[in-house]
């Protein structure tokens, strides 16, 4: 990864929004401009100097991935020592924080440390809008970890049957992953079967997988630092017409959603194809929540892909498509990819059948 390009962006970006600095703590946006992983740090930048601050416990670990940025080990927390830092250095007025990420007691112990005359500025939209575009590696990355993610799908398969725990299921796949390699999993994984399919984040419990009736399997896992996503709805035993029927007008609004994805779309207009699908099919109010997100190092990232969003689908987007019904009592399907924009629409990174299965 080209972190110096990464900060050498930042710094044009400092001039534009008249910043003397901007202080990065939160900590995928710290992975993101020095490769730093370790769970504590603050990360600043300013024309000159670009400066990691951390505590001992990570003194080795920081001097092996960070090559972007000098390093200070510090006693005290890294934000006291970051805050420190820019009081002694009085040209540094205006300065850039995340305030998504900032909670009040961190920007209580901010002010106590930095001068009156510092202005603390929102610049959280900053590393959002520079994060939305992947660059060459991190989509091979990307399309690394989804690969793995289709591959392991066949785990799921192998231990999917009437009497099985969810939690087994989830498991069996989740110890394949760390087998191949990945990190870890995007999030705590979904198998949701029989009714609780119906629930639209139904973790893996302690149920056993019924007779008869969808599973809805959503899983990811962390590969190289970079998330896959992916969700196949499976069906245990003969389906019945009102299953398929659901089943099939899913597929078709998922698909309706991903022909729309190419660069210049509107993502609102990507949400509609889905939803209008499904409306056809009298069950548009049975599909909760939006169509699809970003994803990267953050299983959830910008762009939002919902009803109104009015930001625009750009070359280097990396984005799910994941529209689901929702019965609730009864049962529930939902079907996603991950998909990245290319020059003339998009490349689908889970390519797995999306046939109804009937195991
Ligand atoms: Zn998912
Ligand atoms: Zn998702």
């Amino acid at each position: 990864m080209d972190y110096r390009a990464r900060i050498r962006r930042i710094r044009a970006n400092l001039e534009q929004e008249r910043l003397d600095a901007l202080a990065i703590t939160h900590l995928p946006n710290i992975h993101y401009l020095c490769g730093f992983t370790g769970s504590s740090g603050v990360l600043v930048i300013t024309e000159r100097d670009a400066v990691l601050f951390t505590d001992g416990r990570y003194t080795q670990q920081a001097h092996e991935e960070v090559r972007s940025a000098r390093i200070k080990i510090g006693r005290k927390a890294a934000l006291v020592t970051a805050a420190e830092w820019i009081a002694r250095r009085s040209a540094l007025l205006r300065v850039g924080v995340e305030a998504a990420y900032f909670t009040v007691a961190s920007q209580e112990s901010l002010r106590k440390v930095l001068p009156r005359s510092t202005r603390l500025v929102d610049a959280t939209a900053l590393l959002v809008q520079l994060r939305m575009i992947k660059d060459t590696e991190e989509i091979a990355r990307l399309r690394s970890a989804c690969h793995l993610g289709v591959k392991l799908f066949d785990t799921i398969l192998e231990t999917l049957r009437p009497g099985a725990t969810e939690a087994e299921v989830a498991g069996a796949l989740e110890f394949e992953a760390r087998k191949a390699g990945a990190e870890q999993m995007s999030f705590p994984t979904i198998v949701a079967a029989g009714a609780r399919s119906a629930l639209p984040h139904g973790r893996a419990s302690r149920e056993a997988i019924p007779a008869r009736g969808f599973v809805v399997c959503d899983f990811g896992v962390i590969l190289a630092g970079y998330c896959s996503d992916m969700t196949r709805t499976v069906h245990v035993g003969r389906a019945k017409t009102e299953a398929w029927r659901v089943y099939e007008a899913v597929h078709g609004a998922q698909q309706a959603a991903l022909d729309a994805v190419k660069p210049g779309v509107v993502v609102g207009e990507v949400d509609s194809a889905a939803r209008k699908l499904l409306k056809k099919k009298g069950l548009a109010k049975f599909f909760t929540h939006s169509t699809g997100h970003g994803v990267g190092l953050e299983i959830h990232e910008a762009p939002r892909i919902a009803a109104n969003q009015k930001e625009m689908l750009q070359l280097g987007m990396v984005v799910t498509i994941e529209p689901g019904v929702y019965i609730p009592g009864k049962f529930g399907v939902r079907i996603e990819d991950t998909v990245v924009v290319t020059e003339t629409g998009h490349e689908v990174l889970t390519p797995c059948s999306k046939q109804l299965m009937t195991l």
